[in-house]
């Protein structure tokens, strides 16, 4: 370490990429420096009080993919906050011709279910004669599940489920980017059915779970506390202060930020950009047109959040479930809705009930930028069409993501090796955020733990 310098690495964003990559840096022996241009550190993650409700306006909950997160939970002291999903909440509704059916859980609930046709559960079973897609075409992940399972399955499975995870159109979405593991199923083992079942010992034997094993959780204050547990525990943070240029000088990064309204300069060896694609865009421009363009090019729909608590005499539904996701086909307004209150104990008061819904993405953006009146209307007149609400919401309140999530489109594996490329043109620069490796909680931290050990190599020299 050289004295000069303010710190190793800079971080750029203190959503959980940033966060939880400043953390692995830290535990390695570096000094951090850690610049958020928001007021509150977490990015997406946002959880919030109000009317007796605990609102989480980014994710409501994490899966445990990997076997990073529970040691992560013990090292930063909040492992007693974690809370595991209710078993209330292992029903799944999909919305089929205006009625909310339960997803299957099993293949026996499979063949009684109304959610898919006789000629749908058929088509299933020819899956596993039918050939590889080629290696060298991307796919849609449309085209990728129409050709081996089915319209239907598009429909009433896939297309509600890319909505409720992406806020994406499954038409747009590479599979291979977006949907890894479905991609090398079918290159490993020829069919999805085949390869579930032969690599079911494997997956028995492997720490990694897959998104459908994982156990679901969150915390007793919500999903912020991780992200305040981190922050907490990271020497310097400095909030309200945005990244506004980067410039490679001599082996050394010079970094200019702004910090109501004044200008400063910070010095580091290696800098990580943990900010959205469109962020780091106009941080890179000057130097890496290329992995600007590429960055540019991932698009960030909006979505709505709106929280709405019911006395729970009004909503004639059980909400005996995760939530309800709501298909294109279907035509309505709203991409849907998680049964917040079922889900986890203690996020609404008592005789009350808290629903929160969805709005816009790659589907509707244009209904996501509604007046935020407007979107407390359109959520409840869904609810009283999908849900039985026989009476207004005792409170309403809406948060606007202009820019919630990036997709995984076609040529999304190209443009990420723009930004390996520039990785490689400039030692010491690094990329972290939700735009590589997958959207979730549990992918962020994977790919923090992954930044942490190459930055903490640059800088051992390796
Ligand atoms: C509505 C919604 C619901 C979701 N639900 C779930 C869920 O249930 N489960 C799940 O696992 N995942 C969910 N996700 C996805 C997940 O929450 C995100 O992918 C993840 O939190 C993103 O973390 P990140 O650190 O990569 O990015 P972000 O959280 O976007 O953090 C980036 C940070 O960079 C900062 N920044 C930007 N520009 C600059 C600059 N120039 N200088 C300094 N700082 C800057 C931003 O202010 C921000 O704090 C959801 C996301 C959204 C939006």
């Amino acid at each position: 370490m050289t004295h000069d310098l303010d710190a190793d690495v800079i971080v750029a964003g203190a959503g959980i990429s940033g966060l939880a990559c400043a953390w692995g840096l830290q535990q390695r022996g570096a000094r951090v420096l850690v610049l958020e241009a928001g007021p509150h550190a977490g990015g997406c993650i946002t959880t919030a009080r109000a009317d007796g409700c605990l609102l989480e306006s980014g994710p409501n909950s994490a899966l445990e993919t990997t076997p990073l997160i529970q040691p992560l939970l013990e090292a930063l002291g909040i492992a007693d906050e974690r809370i595991p999903a209710r078993p209330e909440a292992r029903n799944r509704y999909i919305l089929r011709e205006g009625r909310l059916n339960a997803l299957p859980l099993s293949p026996l609930a499979f063949l009684s279910s109304p959610l898919f046709s006789m000629r749908a559960k058929l088509r299933l079973l020819r899956e596993p004669f039918i050939a590889r897609g080629a290696t060298d075409a991307e796919e849609t992940v449309a085209a990728f599940v129409r050709r081996r399972l089915g319209d239907e399955f598009l429909d009433y499975a896939i297309n509600p489920f890319v909505g409720g995870v992406y806020a994406g159109d499954p038409e747009n979405l590479s599979v291979a980017a977006a949907f890894p593991r479905l991609h090398e199923l079918e290159q490993a083992h020829g069919s999805l059915i085949r390869g579930q079942l032969a690599g079911a010992r494997a997956r028995r034997r492997n720490p990694e779970k897959s998104k459908q094993a994982a156990p679901m959780f969150a915390f007793e204050g919500g999903m912020q506390t991780l992200t305040d547990a981190i922050a907490r525990r990271l020497p310097r943070i400095e909030l309200g202060t945005a990244v506004a240029s980067i410039t490679a000088s001599g082996g050394r990064y010079v970094i200019e930020a702004i910090t109501s309204g004044v200008r400063r300069k910070f010095h580091s060896r290696a800098v990580l950009l943990a900010v959205p694609a469109y962020a780091a865009t106009v941080l890179v421009a000057p130097f890496a047109p290329q992995a600007a363009a590429a960055l540019a090019a991932i698009p960030y729909p909006p979505v709505a959040v709106v929280h709405s608590m019911y006395r729970r005499s009004a909503i004639a539904h059980p909400l005996d479930g995760f939530g309800m996701l709501v298909p294109e086909c279907e035509h309505r307004q709203i991409l849907g809705t998680i049964f917040s209150s079922t889900l986890f104990g203690s996020r609404a008061p008592e005789g009350a009930v808290l629903l929160t819904t969805f709005i816009g993405g790659v589907r509707q953006p244009d209904l996501a930028r509604l007046a935020e009146t407007d979107l407390g209307e359109l959520a409840y007149a869904e609810h009283v069409a999908l849900l039985g609400a026989s009476a207004r919401p005792e409170s309403v309140r809406v948060k606007c993501w202009p820019q919630a999530i990036p997709q995984y489109t076609l040529g999304h594996a190209a443009r990420i090796r723009q930004v390996e490329e520039a990785e490689r043109g400039f030692p010491g620069l690094f990329f972290c955020a939700n735009y590589r490796g997958g959207v979730s909680v549990g992918d962020c931290i994977k790919s923090a733990d992954r930044a942490s050990g190459s930055i903490t190599a640059f800088l051992r020299g390796a």
